[in-house]
C-alpha cells in the first residue's frame, strides 16, 4: 500500500502542463488539453501543485529563480522516436527562441543531470514547468506538421512552459481581461481555469497578453461547444498557435535577464 501511495505521489508530483490551440472545430479535442494534467499540459512538482491549490493566484512567469535554466541554457535530448521532419520542427522552435531571446540550447551529454527530455509518447502535448535539475519531460505526440502538438505555436508554448511560464489566462489579473464561463466547462475540468498567486508568478510589468501563445483558445475544455473564455475586449482574439507574441518574447528576455532588443 505504501508503495502505491509513493508511486501515486510521484505521478502527481510530476504532473505536466499542456499547451493549447488555434480555433478547432467543435468536438475536436486539442492535444494540449488531452493529457489530463494540470491545465491540460503542465507537469507540476508537488510544490508547484501546492501553490496551485493555495490560490488566489496571479500572472504567468515563475518568480522563483531556481526554476530558471542555469547559464540561460536549456539542455535537451530529442527522442529517436521522432523522424527527421518532426525533429526539424522541434529544432525550428529552438532556432526561433535563440533568434528572439538570449536563451541558448545544447544537446545533453552523459554528464548532465538535468535536461529536457523531448519525447513522442501518445497522450497529447505536455511539459514540466521551469528547470527541475533532473531529467524532465516535454512530450509532443506525433501529429502531421502544422497540426496538434506540431503547430509551431504549440511547440513554442511547450518550450515556454519548460522555461518557466504558466498559461496566460492563469494570471491574477485575468478577470479584468477575460470572462470564464463556468457552466460551459466540462465538469471536473474547472481546475484548468485556476489563477496563480501574485507571490508566485509575475507578468514582469508587461501586462495581460491576449496574443500570447500561452493563452487558451475560446473553446478550451468546453462541454457544449460554447466558449469557456470570452475576452472582455471584443476585438481581441485568443488562442493563436502560430508563434511567440511580442510580449512572449519580452517576458522570456526579462525572465532570463537578456539585453532587451529595442
Ligand atoms: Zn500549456
Amino acid at each position: 500500500m505504501q508503495y502505491y501511495k509513493t508511486v501515486l505521489g510521484l505521478v502527481l508530483s510530476t504532473l505536466l502542463l499542456q499547451g493549447e490551440a488555434a480555433p478547432l472545430p467543435a468536438g475536436i479535442e486539442d492535444p494540449e488539453e488531452a493529457a489530463g494534467f494540470v491545465e491540460g499540459d503542465m507537469l507540476l512538482t508537488v510544490g508547484q501543485q501546492l501553490v496551485l491549490e493555495q490560490g488566489p493566484m496571479g500572472r504567468n512567469g515563475l518568480i522563483d529563480t531556481t526554476k530558471r535554466w542555469p547559464q540561460n541554457t536549456v539542455v535537451y535530448k530529442i527522442s529517436a522516436d521522432f523522424d527527421d521532419t518532426h525533429r526539424q520542427a522541434i529544432l525550428d522552435g529552438i532556432q526561433t527562441l535563440e533568434e528572439k531571446t538570449c536563451v541558448r540550447f545544447r544537446e545533453a551529454n552523459d554528464e548532465d543531470d538535468g535536461y529536457l527530455s523531448i519525447t513522442a509518447q501518445p497522450g497529447g502535448c505536455y511539459t514540466a514547468v521551469g528547470y527541475l535539475g533532473t531529467p524532465q519531460v516535454m512530450n509532443l505526440e506525433i501529429y502531421p506538421i502544422g497540426e496538434g502538438c506540431f503547430r509551431p505555436g504549440t511547440v513554442l508554448h511547450e518550450f515556454m512552459h519548460a522555461l518557466g511560464f504558466y498559461h496566460q489566462q492563469s494570471s491574477a489579473i485575468r478577470d479584468d481581461f477575460i470572462e470564464v464561463i463556468q457552466e460551459n466547462i466540462v465538469p471536473g475540468k474547472e481546475f484548468n481555469f485556476k489563477k496563480y498567486a501574485e507571490s508566485v508568478v509575475t507578468d514582469f510589468d508587461l501586462g495581460y497578453d491576449y496574443n500570447s501563445c500561452l493563452h487558451y483558445r475560446p473553446g478550451a475544455f468546453s462541454i457544449n461547444g460554447e466558449d469557456t473564455i470570452v475576452p472582455l475586449d471584443k476585438t481581441a482574439q485568443i488562442g493563436q498557435r502560430i508563434g511567440l507574441s511580442a510580449k512572449d518574447i519580452d517576458k522570456i528576455n526579462i525572465m532570463y535577464k537578456c539585453p532587451l532588443l529595442i
